[in-house]
């Protein structure tokens, strides 16, 4: 019989037997050793392919750099105007792409929409972006000088992405490069190739028939991590942008510095609310929820300790142990479902042995069980867990990427914020509270010190309007909106001397 998700390829016209590579516009069988795809719903076999080689990232990245000197030299504009194209594809196959979201990464169906709509934000955003790369006209101090500056296009991008929004993360990447005259060459995660193969299928379409876009401005390579190595070591990519775990960033960050190249990092998270004893409880319950089980805690920006003041503690606790005791765990393609599988058995292991480290450092667990009835055979569902902490001990600064929520209580809000900021990673956070002084102290230079820290919104569900990403152990890298274009461009400072004599910097003169 044949898999539900190949009725949903062949609406993309995607190929009954996809394959791993694709130069530009021509699918290529890779020739390394076979790829699995399981799916996290039900443990069936989506795909088997074998994966990409090291020659063909070779020819990959040969065929980007050439398709880069062509796409350099379309206007901006018309770059947004491809742009504006690919957002009209999505929107026709939102349904179809998030389908394939929910069988490879085991996304709730709304949770898979929302996925393909940020792609859709970011295009129209880029689309916005293609007439706005300006530069600055800076006053010059020679006279009859003028100095400016202009962004001019970076060259071939490598996109390593991961598991967990396998299409999204590739957009906010590519949609900006595009428009910023860049080509690009994606190594997705080995966990979702067919979102990737998806999506580059929607970008030769819209290529073939857009007469400025040389063939090549798009290239696949699926594989593991020997495939991304290769990419991140390759010295004709001048950015590599990598999203993912803190060991593969670290790995990927060396082998780039190694050969001075540009990395953009987007790592994990160990994202933390703090709850003040004026925060509204009811808006608090909600927004903990769902940034703690939503997509079953697998969001880098999933929220994994609250830190709550201890005069609301028990409320809170009590409040949110009801919420997670009817939480609707199962199919995520059953309408009604709100809380997914983990992505595998490994997923499920991981957690199962933090809960228990957990324990051994003075924790309560609640919840937390792996779940073996009313779901689809095959699967790794969990109850999400919530764990009280006696403080903030060794596992509760690591990120498991699992719904593990860790509870810990203080007195003093500066206390809080010391806690707060203890952990390695710095991606996202929140303040709940209706004290307009504490809000502000959570914002200041002394507050939370990650790369987005909100009031009264969870730290889960960023806009593609701002700029996203964290700083320490996350990487520092910022993607999506505000002005984190810039990466993609490199910044070209000019000087023309429209008078007809030459003042020599630092009063040198020749005599000639
Ligand atoms: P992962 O690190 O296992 O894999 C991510 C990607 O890196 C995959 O494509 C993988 O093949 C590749 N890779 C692995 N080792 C590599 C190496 N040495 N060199 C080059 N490439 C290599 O991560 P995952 O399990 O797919 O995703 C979960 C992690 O990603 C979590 O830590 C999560 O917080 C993080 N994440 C961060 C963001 C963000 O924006 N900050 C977004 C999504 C996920």
């Amino acid at each position: 019989m044949t898999h539900p998700i190949h009725e949903v390829l062949q609406r993309i016209d995607v190929a009954d037997h996809p394959a791993a590579v694709a130069i530009g516009n021509t699918w290529q069988v890779g020739s390394g050793e076979t790829l699995t795809a399981i799916s996290p719903i039900d443990g069936s076999t989506l795909v088997r392919l074998p994966q990409a080689t090291h020659s063909d990232v070779h020819l990959a990245v040969e065929t980007s750099k050439n398709a880069f000197v062509h796409w350099r030299q379309v206007p901006a504009p018309r770059r947004g105007e491809f742009v504006r194209l690919l957002g009209e594809a999505l929107r026709k196959h939102k349904a179809d792409l998030a389908a394939i979201v929910s069988w490879e990464a085991g996304k709730i169906t709304q949770e898979a929409l929302g996925e393909v709509q940020e792609m859709i934000d970011i295009c129209d955003f880029a689309v916005g972006l293609s007439r706005q790369l300006y530069g600055k006209t800076i006053a010059s101090e020679r006279p009859g000088h003028r100095l400016m500056e202009q962004w001019q296009p970076l060259g071939p991008v490598g996109v390593i992405s991961a598991f967990n929004f396998p299409v999204a993360v590739w957009s906010w990447n590519t949609m900006l490069a595009f428009v910023c005259g860049d080509t690009i060459v994606w190594k997705p995660s080995e966990k979702t190739p067919l979102c990737a193969i998806a999506c580059q299928q929607i970008v030769n379409q819209v290529a073939h028939d857009f007469p400025e876009t040389p063939d090549g401005i798009s290239s696949l390579l699926i594989g593991g991590a020997e495939v991304g190595k290769a990419l991140a070591a390759h010295p004709d990519l001048p950015l590599i942008s990598a999203t993912g775990s803190v060991p593969m960033g670290r790995a990927v960050a060396e082998t780039v510095a190694r050969r001075l190249g540009r990395s953009l990092l987007e790592l994990g998270g160990n994202n933390a609310m703090i709850v003040t004893e004026s925060a509204d409880l009811e808006m608090t319950v909600r927004s903990a929820l769902f940034s703690a089980v939503g997509t079953c805690g697998q969001r880098c920006t999933s929220l994994r300790r609250l830190i709550v003041h201890e005069s609301i503690a028990e409320k809170l606790l009590t409040a949110l142990k009801k919420a997670y005791q009817k939480l609707p765990i199962g199919n995520p393609l059953d309408e009604g479902t709100l809380v997914g599988p983990l992505v595998d058995q490994r997923a499920l292991d991981a957690m199962q042995q933090a809960l228990r480290t957990a324990e051994e450092q003075g924790g309560t667990v609640h919840f937390g069980n792996p779940i073996l009835a009313d779901i689809p055979a095959g699967g790794s569902y969990v109850h999400p867990a919530i764990v009280e902490m006696p403080d903030q001990t060794e596992i509760v600064q690591q990120e498991t990427f699992a719904p593990i929520l860790y509870v810990m209580r203080y007195q003093h809000l500066e206390e809080a914020i010391e806690m707060h900021n203890a952990v390695p990673q710095g991606l996202s956070s929140a303040i709940m509270t209706n004290d307009i002084r504490q809000a502000e102290q959570f914002l200041s230079p002394a507050g939370s010190d990650c790369g987005i820290a909100n009031v009264n919104v969870g730290p889960s569900g960023a806009e593609i309007g701002g700029a996203f990403g964290g700083e320490k152990e996350t990487g520092g890298g910022r993607e999506s909106g505000s002005d984190a274009w810039k990466i993609y461009m490199r910044r070209a400072t000019n000087t023309i001397n429209y008078s007809t004599e030459l003042p020599l910097a630092q009063g040198i003169k020749f005599d000639l």
